[in-house]
């Protein structure tokens, strides 16, 4: 492996897609054909988590966290994805960390769901994608989803930090009015215990909301996925100000994301303190994701 001189061991990637896209929707896979360049051949190493740990390991990094999320009605994927990931991830499970997703509307018991998913299939945490699953991150509050608001109660009485998704998606049917990251304001305070993680900090429209909401809500972590590496100081100026906040994730294989090895490599380029790097790609998902 050629040298990099990436001084860094121990790298978490928290949003890596581990998703069945041979039940996505045609536009889906349409899509992904046409921004992900190798999308087939991607697949096709990802069928067999061996040869994700090798994508893994020419990225140098050592965990990553496998995103997975019915949205039944956008992208086709349904419920019993749990499963799937959870099996997938016991290839290495101190490597691979399976997240889940309980969605609010194809669930009948959500709070004993969650507790499933933590004690039997060892989840490390829930992903809510509400352009994708349509709904808003805090559609509990005007009682439209009520047991929305116990899938965030059963993920903070078990510990389970949950990913949600800020920012515009480009999938056919994804509603991006869901994205908006300010829905979070009510879910922090909500609950207080929670650990929310912040994909993409609400790119493009809304980073400067997403690091308001950085600011005030202590429990709330920024996902850096899906900002190009070199929008990140332009989109995040006072990133330092949230450092202890700061995760990296790669959100491949995703539209437009080159690759893994790819992200790992523009960041590092980037003029970030060492501590900052440490921080980012190191120390803080280890302490979220122990
Ligand atoms: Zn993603």
């Amino acid at each position: 492996m050629p040298e990099r001189g990436l001084p860094l061991h121990g790298i978490t990637d928290v949003h890596l897609h581990l998703q069945q896209f041979d039940r996505a929707k045609p536009a889906i896979v349409e899509t992904m054909r046409r921004t992900s360049p190798g999308f087939e051949d991607v697949l096709k190493k990802l069928h067999d988590p061996r040869g994700l740990l090798d994508i893994l390991d020419d990225a140098h990094v050592d965990r990553a966290c496998l995103i997975n999320y019915p949205a039944p009605e956008v992208l086709g994927f349904l419920p019993d994805m749990n499963a799937y990931v959870a099996n997938y991830a016991t290839a290495d499970p101190k490597r691979l960390l399976p997240f889940g997703s309980v969605h609010p509307r194809f669930t009948k018991d959500p709070m004993k769901e969650v507790e499933r998913l933590a004690s039997r299939l060892e989840i490390r945490g829930l992903k809510i994608h509400p352009p994708h699953q349509l709904f808003a991150a805090n559609g509990y509050v005007d009682g439209s989803l009520p047991l929305l608001r116990k899938i965030y109660a059963a993920a903070e009485k078990v510990g389970l930090p949950v990913m949600v998704h800020t920012g515009t998606s480009i999938f056919p049917g994804a509603r991006s009015k869901y994205g908006n990251p300010m829905d979070l304001d009510d879910v922090a305070q909500d609950f207080p215990e929670l650990k929310i993680i912040m994909a993409h900090g609400g790119r493009p429209l809304w980073c400067d909301v997403a690091f308001y909401l950085l600011r005030r809500h202590p429990n709330l972590y920024l996902d850096i996925s899906g900002i190009p590496p070199q929008r990140l100081l332009g989109w995040f100026p006072r990133l330092d100000q949230v450092a202890d906040r700061i995760l990296f994730g790669s959100d491949w294989p995703g539209p437009n994301v080159p690759g893994i090895r790819e992200n790992v490599d523009a960041l590092h380029a980037l003029p970030l303190s060492p501590e900052l790097q440490e921080k980012l790609f190191v120390t803080n998902a280890r302490r979220l994701l122990p």
